[in-house]
């Protein structure tokens, strides 16, 4: 959890420089946002869906004509290299074009039945709380906040004390596209004071969590209390699943972003490498040529692969799982310090419960095992208490399809690393979080089915 303060120091990962303080939220200014954003919902409900959307398209369009400044305020905050931040604010303004498509065809259906008919309706919620974690902060900001406001509802968005900046520009943005006040607010604070506020607040309706299922549980049980609708995106520990039978070159070259993207701090992390026997040597020497030669180094540098890591304590919890219970076998390169810096390791476990094979380790490791056959692969896959992502690698299309079909995981790809698209539902089964995020399915998650039954006599 969070640490408490009057005010949030604001760090860069590289550099170890204070970047800003801002003044930190309390309890007090979530019950004073929560009561603006009630009020702004008894306007923002009733705005036609075509000026709606028409709001959300010039939001959208904002975030593109400053996306270079937007992405360099999320790279010097997150450390993450500036072409993957480039690409993380083009999918902020993508979201934002594609649910302007949508409060017009928040359609409802018509039923016949005995004596008259029924009628549905998809109504807003109300107040949405959306609370979200550092790694992606304006990406995963917009994936909550875009349906939220496209179903009608307002919302009161609580970023990750370590990385609020980009959160409180998208405010900026979306004021001056002319989103009415009160309808979108950022509170910087800390979960333990504003997050909780808003999981126990009678006039929020819904919250919308990203982060780890540690805390995930608790919103889960809190928010029971006052029957709170609740969207969970949680931890993941996700396999990337190589055959023999597969274009080892290439999966062995997708493999590092997989694993390294973003530092490892990614929940789709596939940290876990699986490789069928009679390809292991192969891959693993191709996989560790890629790894040495990773660029690793300042974020604002376009050719940086590897940013640092988000703050020195996260640093000592990832180098904890290097343990007894793993052999290193290939490290790439890394700075020096100030920084908080990691460099991108393969390890093997020298036991099937290494705390690399079970745990969630949000950091550049990646834990290779070896399988024999489809059947183990999938148990293998399986065996973990989340279910958020993977790949599967082979050039046997039914196979692809049978391992596909057998993995307890929501949002999965094969041939390739990547699996989230603005079109396209993204989610986790088990402990990964319930509900979806992105595409059509997001909006059910913003809106109540309503059903009237008319007479017709
Ligand atoms: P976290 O759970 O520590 O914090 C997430 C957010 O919750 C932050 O804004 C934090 O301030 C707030 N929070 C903390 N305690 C709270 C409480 N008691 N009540 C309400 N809010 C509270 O997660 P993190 O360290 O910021 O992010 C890393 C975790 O997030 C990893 O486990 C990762 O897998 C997960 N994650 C999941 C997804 C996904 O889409 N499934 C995406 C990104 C990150």
């Amino acid at each position: 959890m969070d640490p408490v303060a009057d005010s949030i120091e604001v760090i860069d990962p590289s550099t170890e420089q204070v970047i800003t303080r801002l003044p930190a939220a309390g309890v007090e200014h979530a019950d004073r946002a929560v009561a603006r954003a009630k009020a702004a919902f008894a306007t923002w409900r009733n705005v036609t869906a075509g000026d709606r959307a028409t709001i959300l398209r010039r939001v959208g369009v904002a975030v593109e004509e400053q996306a270079v400044s937007l992405a360099q305020l999320e790279s010097r905050n997150v450390g993450k290299p500036i072409s993957d931040a480039l690409g993380e604010v083009g999918m902020v303004a993508a979201t934002f074009a594609y649910y302007a498509g949508s409060p017009e065809r928040l359609t409802g259906k018509t039923i016949p039945v005995p004596g008259g008919v029924n009628v549905t309706f998809k109504e807003p919620m109300g107040v949405v709380g959306l609370i979200t974690p550092w790694n992606f902060p304006l990406a995963i900001a917009s994936w909550g906040v875009a349906p939220a406001l496209a179903a009608g509802n307002t919302v009161v968005l609580k970023p990750a004390q370590l990385t609020p900046l980009t959160a409180i520009e998208l405010e900026r943005i979306a004021l001056e596209a002319g989103l009415p006040e009160g309808v979108f607010q950022v509170l910087a604070g800390p979960g333990s004071l504003v997050g909780e506020r808003l999981v126990e607040h009678p006039d929020v309706a819904k919250i919308g969590f990203t982060g780890s299922t540690e805390v995930g549980k608790r919103i889960s049980i809190r928010a029971s209390e006052t029957i709170k609708r609740v969207t969970l995106e949680l931890g993941g520990k996700s396999a990337n699943i190589v055959f023999a039978d597969a274009d080892l070159e290439q999966a062995a070259a997708a493999a590092p972003g997989a694993v390294f993207g973003n530092a490892g701090q990614d929940c789709c992390a596939r940290s876990r490498i699986l490789v069928e026997r009679s390809a292991m040597d192969d891959f693993l020497g191709l996989f560790s040529a890629n790894v040495a030669a990773m660029k690793v180094g300042d974020p604002m540098d376009k050719a940086t692969e590897m940013g640092p890591l988000i703050t020195a304590e996260h640093r000592s919890k990832v180098a904890s799982f290097m343990d007894d219970d793993t052999t290193v076998v290939a490290r790439g390169t890394a700075p020096d310090g100030p920084g908080f810096w990691f460099a991108p390791t393969v390890v093997t476990p020298n036991s099937p419960g290494a705390r690399a094979v079970t745990e969630e380790i949000f950091g550049p490791i990646a834990c290779v095992l070896p399988f024999d056959g489809e059947e183990e692969a999938i148990s293998i896959a399986n065996d973990t208490v989340y279910g958020l992502s993977g790949s599967i690698w082979t050039e046997n299309g039914a196979r692809a399809l049978r391992v596909a079909r057998a993995l307890e995981a929501g949002t999965l790809s094969v041939n390739s690393n990547w699996s989230v698209r603005v079109a396209t539902p993204y989610g986790g089964f088990k402990q990964s979080g319930i509900g979806r995020a992105l595409g059509p399915d997001a909006l059910d998650y913003y809106t109540e089915l309503k059903n009237v039954y008319i007479a017709t006599g």
